[in-house]
């Protein structure tokens, strides 16, 4: 089996794990029904581990007779009891997944990786080069990881035809002096709607715009108003480009498909996490530099998009399962009838 032929990661990991599958029935397993997400995990350790081998024998090698290279040092490659190479950087104290503190290391020139990093695109609803990059870390390494990245996403899928407007663009001016000169936060805000929203929105906005009590609010405090250009997200720059970020995951993402409104209120939510998961500095090349700032960080304590990781180690020693409310009763009674018994004896004496 190939990784070259298959267009996509899940299409190739469910084909090996029904061939998975079919083995283990020729070795007379009884299992039945649809693939289930362990039998897909165990699909994808296996390529994994397969890849690890094909590209990083000598690293493999030098590892278990405890040799030194350029590369392991560099990363703190390490291998793990499941046979996965991992690398270890500085963040191992760090609180984040056990996966981003030891992302698994993955060849950069590998079929399999490139389909890696389409999934992850594709899941995070075709954001660009440095949101990608920055959840591929959060559980794997792969070397040049940026310019890799960079590569898949302008050759693979469909999305290089979304990136192309119908007429060029005019060169854009330098930033008007508010943009360059410091100021304090919401010294500056502002609100945009959509215009497809406008006939609902236009009657209460301008029951706003001209009401006597908020203009005077407005003017008292010294707030001024001020309307952008239609049609011309240049001019709001920092709100418009999130506007941008927005409107590119809806229309890779749907398409010319006409959702239903409930559909739409979730694709909605999910690109609302997409864009808060927005690394906000650049993303270093090294291996420390995996923990990544977001929006999220700030706003949520789940700061990650998507399921989240599970943990292998369910058996908690500490986890006291409750007794239901049958069994609670049993149990009373056995309590009562036991002290019930006892007074009946001794009354009998
Ligand atoms: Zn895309």
């Amino acid at each position: 089996m190939k990784c070259e032929n298959f267009s996509s990661l899940i299409r190739l990991l469910r084909i090996t794990a029904w061939v998975q599958r079919f083995i283990r029935k020729l070795k007379k397993d009884t299992i039945s029904g649809q693939l289930t997400a362990k039998e897909m995990e165990e699909a994808k350790f296996m390529w994994i581990v397969h890849i690890q081998r094909k590209h990083f024998a000598k690293e493999i090698h030098d590892i278990t007779k405890n040799k030194s290279s350029n590369i392991i040092r560099q990363l703190g490659l390490t291998i793990d009891n499941n046979g996965f190479i991992r690398c270890v950087g500085r963040t191992e104290h760090a609180d984040v997944f056990e996966n981003a503190k030891r992302p698994i290391l993955l060849p950069k020139k590998e079929a399999f990786t490139k389909l890696l990093i389409y999934s992850y695109h594709r899941n995070l609803l075709h954001v660009g080069v440095a949101q990608t990059l920055s959840q591929i870390r959060q559980k794997y390494w792969i070397p040049q990881g940026r310019s890799t990245v960079r590569h898949v996403l302008r050759t693979y899928g469909n999305c290089i035809r979304y990136k192309g407007g119908p007429y060029k663009m005019p060169l854009i001016p330098p930033l008007p002096q508010k943009k360059v000169t410091a100021s304090s936060p919401y010294t500056y805000t502002a609100i945009d709607y959509f215009k497809a929203a406008s006939n609902v929105v236009q009657q209460e906005w301008k029951k706003v715009l001209y009401d006597s009590d908020i203009q005077n609010y407005v003017s008292n405090k010294g707030i001024n108003w001020k309307f952008i250009v239609e049609l011309a997200p240049w001019m709001g720059g920092f709100y418009e480009r999130l506007v941008g970020l927005a409107k590119r995951s809806l229309r890779k993402t749907m398409g010319k498909v006409c959702l239903s409104v409930e559909q739409l209120r979730t694709l909605l939510t999910e690109v609302e996490a997409v864009v808060n998961s927005r690394p906000l500095a650049y993303i270093g090349e090294d291996i420390d530099s995996n923990i990544v700032l977001t929006p999220s960080c700030f706003l949520t304590l789940n700061k990650h998009t998507g399921i989240p990781e599970r943990i292998d180690n369910d058996e908690d020693p500490e986890y006291k399962p409750q007794l239901s409310s049958t069994d609670n009763l049993f149990e009373i009674w056995k309590k009562r009838s036991k002290t019930f018994k006892q007074i009946l004896e001794s009354a009998s004496w």
